[in-house]
């Protein structure tokens, strides 16, 4: 049996409603509409540095790069969500700004749009989730950082590009966080560092410090083993005698890295480990550890990654041979020890790493993988 209701609203007529269904006579649309669940009271004001992209708050000036503009400036946005939003109690409410727009296109426009979304249960009642779009203002500044930048006589700008490859994301942050760490450590008030340019191809940082531009080059040489080209410019200052230097800072992330097998003079080789500007590599042809220059072996090119290694077993071993197999095909090799004298320490059921290029096999002795050669 269902109840009938008799109660209606006064103000659209829909009728069967229950008491708990009326509010002030209202049918729970009606009474939304005339008590919003959130009202818009002040239209929120993004103040960005034209420069930079940082955000200014109440307090400071808060960095950004465009690989988290987005993130931050809706954090803020909903810090202050009550300041420009009265949100009915039982209420939350979520800001996000519009992301279409390329971060370099919002210094051209005057505002951005953004959902509020907001849920709830309201009355205990009605489950509540809508969604809707306002907008905010641009509003175009100078940070503090970049009018100090721009107050330095001298500049540098780092360039990183990585050789015949993308620069990966993990290495994007790990040179952020390196120009991070080190300038917390380098505690000059004079030092500024502009917000980067980022893209998979290159990094762009601009400093006011050529000492520590000149820093942060030898951490990624011993870092990465990257190649690293100065370039120095002398600008005679207007209406001064003192010369004006700027320091332009190419940095080269070779073209692979650990545990990838590259081609170099038309040799096959294995890196090992890249430890300041030293490459260690396995030489599949002599069959043992040679260790090369950033420098020379940045010329190399990748041929197979990491990921790529097959995997093989030592299925048994004999006087002169040792059989192995394809872990993927199944199929067995017997190769001659006296060809193989790296694999050493060896034993059946050992797993090694290698590839096939047509007839020849190449095993990555197992004993190297991974680990670090030490300088002699
Ligand atoms: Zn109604
Ligand atoms: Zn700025």
């Amino acid at each position: 049996m269902t109840k009938k209701y008799k109660r209606f609203c006064i103000n659209c007529g829909k009728t069967g409603l229950s008491k708990e269904e009326l509010f002030e006579g209202l049918c729970f649309d009606c009474y939304q509409e005339k008590n919003p669940l959130i009202i818009l009271k002040k239209q929120p004001i993004i103040h960005l540095c034209k420069n930079c992209l940082a955000i200014k708050t109440k307090k400071d000036w808060i960095n950004t790069d465009q690989l988290n503009f987005y993130e931050k400036a809706d954090k803020l946005l909903n810090e202050d969500a009550q300041t420009y939003f009265k949100i009915a109690p039982d209420i939350t409410a979520e800001i996000r700004l519009d992301k279409s727009s390329g971060i370099q296109d919002l210094l051209q426009h005057n505002t951005i749009n953004f959902e509020i979304n907001y849920n709830g249960k309201v009355h205990n009642l009605f489950e509540i989730n809508e969604i809707q779009i306002h907008s905010a203002k641009i509003k175009l500044d100078i940070c503090e950082n970049c009018k100090g930048y721009k107050s330095e006589v001298s500049k540098s700008k780092i360039r990183i590009i990585a050789k015949k490859r993308n620069i990966t994301e993990s290495e994007i942050e790990e040179i952020i966080r390196l120009f991070k760490n080190s300038a917390n450590i380098y505690k000059d008030p004079n030092l500024y560092i502009l917000s980067p340019i980022l893209s998979k191809t290159e990094l762009i940082f601009r400093v006011s410090s050529i000492d520590f531009a000149r820093n942060i080059a030898n951490q990624l040489k011993s870092k990465f083993g990257a190649v690293i080209r100065e370039s120095i410019k002398f600008v005679d200052r207007e209406k001064s005698k003192t010369k004006k230097q700027d320091l332009n800072i190419l940095i080269r992330l070779l073209p692979f890295f650990p545990g990838d097998v590259i081609k170099y003079n038309n040799n096959l080789y294995y890196i090992i480990s890249i430890h300041e500007n030293n490459v260690n590599c396995f030489d599949f042809k002599a069959k043992e550890i040679k260790k090369f220059k950033s420098k020379q072996i940045i010329n190399g090119e990748r041929y197979l990654l990491k990921s790529k290694l097959e995997k093989f077993i030592i299925t048994a071993i004999y006087k002169d041979e040792i059989q192995i197999m394809d872990l993927k095909t199944y199929q067995t090799f017997e190769i001659e020890i006296k060809n193989q004298p790296h694999l050493i320490k060896i034993n059946e059921g050992t797993e090694i790493n290698g590839f096939r290029e047509g007839e020849n096999l190449y095993l990555i002795p197992f004993i190297i993988e991974g680990s670090d050669v030490k300088n002699e």
